[in-house]
């Protein structure tokens, strides 16, 4: 079976078709953004918040989590000016389905006797969460809390609704 990138040229073809002026884009994020969101395939945070290229740094991740976009969000602020943080979470996502225990578990019993795989799954945190709301409270309080965030970081939290596609700003 063909793998799915095959279908790549094709795809970018017509997009270069109509790349228009976008190649004299900034480096810098023009609106100073950086978005931190899940990785879940459903979401296309471009569209849901009306970004174009040029405008903002996208981080994402599995569950939008801070801790694992650390060093992006440093990147983006010392070396291209962003100074503002927008976190997403949304409804439905995996990261409420499981803990890194079981996570751990899993991997060392998909590979047995494995000990360079149980070591080093043992030193991964997932990063999962019980719940959304909290979630997105406590990553924007350890982005506040966290010495190298700048201090005049505008942070904001959200949901997004995957079952709706709307947004809400919890903090
Ligand atoms: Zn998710």
């Amino acid at each position: 079976m063909a793998a799915n990138s095959a279908q790549f040229p094709q795809a970018n073809d017509k997009y270069v078709a109509s790349f228009g002026d976008k190649g004299s884009l900034a480096l810098p994020p023009a609106r100073q953004l950086i978005v931190v969101t899940c990785m879940d395939a459903r979401l296309d945070p471009a569209a849901h918040l009306g970004l174009k290229e040029g405008d903002a740094h996208v981080i994402r991740n599995a569950g939008g989590a801070v801790a694992d976009a650390l060093r992006s969000i440093v990147i983006s602020q010392r070396l291209l000016g962003t100074r503002e943080i927008a976190i997403f979470k949304h409804t439905g996502c995996g990261m409420l389905t499981f803990t890194t225990q079981q996570l751990r578990d899993k991997v060392v019993a998909e590979q047995p006797g494995d000990a360079e795989v149980a070591s080093q799954v043992s030193q991964i945190h997932f990063h999962e969460f019980p719940e959304l709301e909290g979630a997105v409270k406590s990553d924007v309080a350890w982005l506040k809390a966290n010495p190298l965030v700048l201090k005049e970081t505008t942070i904001s939290g959200w949901i997004y609704e995957v079952e709706t596609g709307k947004i809400r700003q919890v903090v």
